[in-house]
């Protein structure tokens, strides 16, 4: 059978990872790399990998089957997934839950117009764990869905920290809160905020002459961020930070606890514990490649999310070997 033939759109963290990944996948094949830079300028992990500019994909509508988005959710995706949806069938990982909605919207209407797939919020959260929220809720409509995050890098709280005066340099890690993991594992069913679910560990690296403690409590104190947490901080050295924080480690839980009588609990847990979230997001966004070729040599047309794509389709195994292995 023919390979499907992918296009990587945007090389950051999730381009190299997608690049890393197709190489994992022998029924998949890299057509090239198109970024929004010169390509001259753009290093590749793999020598053989070619970029193209963004303008070149207009050669490659007939030449490629699937593009695989990796920009940015805040400013990229909402452009250029209905953009390119136009032209092509595409996946991306847009992870702003609160404007997923519209993103569809505008998705679909372009995906239907041209008859493309285009298949959206691919990824863990959302992605993989929203799925896990819909299971628990079908499966146990009598129950509380949790989601606990980490212990993940959280971008946005190490920044808040590199901003405080005194702070030559530090990474923020969100902890899943594990008195309150227990305590929903126990089938206890508690009302818990996001910030109950949560702790926040710091390490900070000083600059000459800082005081360790004022800097302690401008982190401890700060609203919003980690006021209303239960945070740590740890001093350690330039070399420290450099050797043991440069990873982008991430994961999490969807606990799903509920009862299908008086008294008969039932809890169903999904972890991941991921040394890299952008490796693993773009892994996620490969298989979901797959199922978006697929379904678009069926003759499907339009936006899709993870809830809507059969699991099957992910696999690059045929149905008849699926039944016979996995079922
Ligand atoms: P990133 O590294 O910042 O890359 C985003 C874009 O910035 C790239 O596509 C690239 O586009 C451009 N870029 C990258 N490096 C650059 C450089 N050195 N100079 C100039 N431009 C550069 O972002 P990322 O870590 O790949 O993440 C992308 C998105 O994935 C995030 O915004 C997030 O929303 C999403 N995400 C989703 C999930 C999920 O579970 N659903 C999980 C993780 C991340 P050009 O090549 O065109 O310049």
């Amino acid at each position: 059978t023919e390979r499907i033939r992918v296009g990587i759109v945007g090389y950051g963290n999730l381009g190299r990872g997608v690049e890393t990944s197709i190489g994992l996948n022998p029924d998949l094949e890299l057509v090239g790399v198109f970024s929004r830079r010169d390509p001259v300028t753009v290093q590749t992990a793999a020598a053989s990998t070619q970029v193209f500019a963004i303008a070149a994909l207009a050669d490659f509508t007939d030449k490629i089957d699937v593009l695989i988005l990796c920009g940015g959710s805040k400013s990229d995706l909402p452009e250029q997934t209905p953009e390119l949806a136009a032209r092509f069938t595409v996946v991306d990982s847009f992870d702003t839950h609160a404007k997923v909605p519209e993103h569809f919207a505008a998705v679909d209407a372009a995906a239907a117009s041209a008859g493309t797939v285009a298949v959206i919020s691919t990824g863990w959260d959302p992605g993989l764990f929203s799925l896990n929220r819909l299971f628990g809720e079908a499966i146990l409509p009598q129950g509380n869905t949790y989601t606990f995050w980490g212990r993940g890098l959280s971008q946005g709280h190490s920044d808040a920290l590199r901003r405080i005066p005194g702070v030559a340099g530090a990474v923020q890690y969100t902890l899943p809160s594990e008195s309150a993991i227990e305590r929903v594992r126990a089938g206890e069913n508690p009302a818990l905020t996001t910030r109950e679910q949560h702790d926040r560990e710091c390490f900070v690296v000083l600059e000459d002459g800082a005081d360790a403690d004022a800097i302690r409590e401008a982190i401890v104190t700060m609203p919003d961020y980690f006021e209303p947490y239960d945070t740590t901080v740890h001093f350690i050295t330039a070399e420290e930070l450099a050797r043991d924080h440069a990873g982008m480690p991430h994961g999490g839980f969807v606990i799903r606890s509920g009862e299908t009588s008086e008294g008969v609990n039932q809890t169903i847990e999904y972890r991941l514990a991921l040394d890299s979230n952008p490796e693993f997001t773009s892994s996620v966004l490969v298989a979901y490649a797959r199922a978006a070729a697929r379904l678009a040599a069926t003759g499907a047309t339009g936006a899709f999310t993870p809830f809507d794509i059969a699991p099957g389709l992910l696999s690059p195994k045929t149905p008849a070997q699926l039944r016979a292995e996995l079922l």
